[in-house]
């Protein structure tokens, strides 16, 4: 017979499905490089870049992402709207829990 799984087991079988796991955006910028001549640069297109934008103590940050990272980020976002959404189910699913386990007489 198939049991289900306890919420707890489930719940930490999914988050470890779930890593990694970030909160914030990417966003694709051009920017000007430091070469002296740079005939990119010179032409006005400037060179691709990512930046992870996310917030820290309330502040916005930002920082650069390499390009070979950019979509191992991006699956971590994915992922961190993912556990938001389980965190959203899990005040209602935890109430039905307990209304299960305590029932008035
Ligand atoms: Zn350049």
């Amino acid at each position: 017979m198939n049991h289900p799984l306890p919420a707890k087991q489930k719940w930490q079988h999914q988050l470890k499905r779930l890593w990694p796991a970030a909160k914030g955006s990417l966003a694709k910028v051009y920017k000007p490089c430091i070469r002296k001549n740079c005939p990119a640069c010179a032409r006005g297109d400037n060179h691709p870049a990512w930046l992870l934008s996310f917030s820290s103590k309330g502040r916005r940050k930002t920082m650069y992402v390499p390009l070979p990272f950019v979509l191992t980020l991006k699956k971590a976002i994915l992922n961190g709207r993912k556990i938001e959404q389980m965190l959203h189910q899990a005040g209602p699913q935890l109430l039905q829990n307990y209304r299960k386990r305590v029932k008035r007489p």
